[in-house]
């Protein structure tokens, strides 16, 4: 995971900088988000983008009443799409989040071989989808850049439905005012 640049506008810039320095998320006190990422879970098992589609329209009422914002909506798709690289090969889109329609794109299988995705790799796009709308909603962003705020964030709700300990992110300069998670510090919890 790397970081957006820095926006060269000074008001994106203003709001980038907002984002980063935000990082922590409130999470509810109880299990209503443990218990419908639970349900994505079974529903996933099914193989049935429907059946997967209803648990994600109910996770993310919970979340969204939670977090007072509207509700987004959210498509579950199946096989990913694979954008082309510049440096040859491709990397394969897991979801996105259409800013005006506030629409959440989820893909269930892998481009190629067409298997269902794992739990935690659907569920961690989902969380990430779902924070660019809190960003909107919410926070008033008006880009939703990729900042060590926004990963963090993503990190305390994912890992808050998931029952599982959050570590602590560790960051490593990435030129030109971006940052990647060095992930052996982080996994050895400096
Ligand atoms: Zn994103």
């Amino acid at each position: 995971m790397v970081t957006d640049s820095i926006p060269k506008s000074r008001l994106l810039q203003a709001e980038y900088q907002k984002s980063d320095v935000t990082r922590g998320l409130q999470v509810p006190p109880d299990d209503r988000l443990l218990k419908a990422a639970r349900s994505i879970e079974e529903a996933l098992a099914t193989e049935e983008a429907a059946v997967v589609r209803e648990a994600c329209v109910a996770f993310l009422a919970e979340a969204a009443e939670y977090y007072g914002v509207s509700v987004p909506q959210v498509r579950v798709l199946r096989a990913r799409p694979i954008r082309a690289r510049d440096s040859g090969g491709g990397t394969e889109l897991f979801g996105d989040y259409h800013f005006e329609q506030k629409l959440i794109r989820v893909w269930m299988r892998t481009a190629i071989q067409k298997r269902v995705t794992s739990f935690g790799t659907f569920f961690a796009t989902l969380c990430h989808e779902f924070c660019h709308h809190l960003d909107r909603d919410r926070f008033g962003f008006s880009e939703t850049p990729h900042t060590r705020g926004f990963f963090e964030r993503t990190a305390a709700l994912y890992h808050h439905a998931r029952a599982t300990p959050a570590k602590r992110l560790v960051w490593a300069p990435s030129g030109r005012g971006r940052w990647r998670i060095d992930w052996a510090r982080t996994n050895l919890g400096e």
